[in-house]
Formats: C-alpha cells, structure tokens, sequence
C-alpha cells in the first residue's frame, strides 16, 4: 500500500484490524473519514474513547452498559424470577426487539467449547450461580443451536437442576448453527414459547 502517503496507509491498516472490514472496505472508511468535517470525525473518536473508557459489565446480568446496572436489571417492569441465558448481548438485544419477553437476561459472553480451550471458568457462569441463590422461579436458555451452545445448555443444565429451579431451553425451531441475532423475530418468539423443561 506505498502508492498512498504513510498516514493514510496507517488509518486504512488500523481500520481493516476491524471485523468484518476487508482491505476494500477499509480504504472507502479512511477516505471518507479524510473528507469528513475536521468537527465530525473529533466526535467520532471521542464516543469511541468514552464508549471504550464508559462501557463496563453490569452488575447484576454482565451485559455492556454505561451504569453500575443495566437498564433492564434496574426496571422494576421486568420479572425479575425469570432469567434467559444467552451467549452475547447481541443476543441479548435480538430477544429485546420483538418486545414480548419480560424477564431479564444473564449474559454470559461466550459459550464452552473444548474445541477451543474455552471451559466453564471462561464464560460468565460463576455470576448466574450466585444469581440462583435469590428468587429465581424458571431459568431459560437460550444459547445458540450450535455444538458449543448446545454443550454449554447441557452444562448449566445439570448444574442448576438440583437447586430445584425450572430450567428450560428455546424450542429447537432456531436453525442449527445459526447465531440468533440473524433470526427473525417471529422465529425468536416461536422459540421462546416453545421451550421445553429440560
Ligand atoms: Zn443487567
């Protein structure tokens, strides 16, 4: 990449280090960032900072959030017996936007796969334990189909099972291997009612 000056050559590198940002893509954004008010692209890189510097794991559930918790953990409106278990907050904010779940979540960033090294000690597993310990009428997971989600359901599963707490898991109508921030929300909802006792 010598044929553009040094500075535009590092912005275009540090871009493409993003997901999903190929070299093509990364040289669109580093042009476009060039052209952008000298204003504009200040207040992109202080909300990156201030995300970045602000952004921590609530208190109560582990999703990202800017306060001590969550809001979802902090509303009084959601019933706080019933937890849904997901992988990610990603997921977390699939289930929110069919608007018709009103428990709250634990989330559990990321799912155990001894494919790659990732035990229970990995993911966020210890919090949901001392979660159990209060009020908690039914347990729902709703990790991923996929071998990993399915491996960590099993998982919690047998854990939470002699504390006498319900445990549940989403009807297997979500597409094997399928993350379930692509699904829909039909689907989602589908799944949701369907969910059996495990
Ligand atoms: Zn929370």
């Amino acid at each position: 990449m010598d044929y553009y000056s040094t500075q535009i050559s590092n912005l275009i590198e540090e871009l493409s280090k993003l997901p999903g940002v190929g070299s093509k893509s990364a040289q669109r954004l580093a042009f476009y960032i060039i052209n952008m008010p000298l204003e504009a692209v200040n207040h992109l890189s202080d909300t990156i900072l201030s995300a970045r510097k602000n952004v921590r794991y609530c208190k109560e559930c582990c999703t990202l959030t800017d306060q001590e918790l969550c809001p979802i953990c902090s509303s009084d409106k959601r019933d706080h017996s019933t937890i849904m278990v997901v992988e990610n907050p990603r997921d977390l904010a699939a289930y929110e936007k069919t608007g018709k779940y009103e428990g709250v979540y634990h989330v559990l960033h990321g799912a155990i796969s001894p494919a790659l090294g990732i035990g229970p000690n990995d993911i966020r597993l210890k919090e949901l334990m001392v979660r159990l310990q209060g009020d908690v009428k039914e347990l729902i997971i709703a990790t991923n189909s996929s071998l990993e989600g399915e491996t960590t359901a099993m998982y919690i599963s047998k854990l939470v099972k002699p504390t006498g707490i319900k445990v549940t898991r989403i009807a297997s109508g979500v597409p094997v291997g399928g993350d379930l921030e692509y699904i829909d929300e039909v689907t989602l909802l589908r799944a949701l009612e369907g969910r059996t006792e495990l």
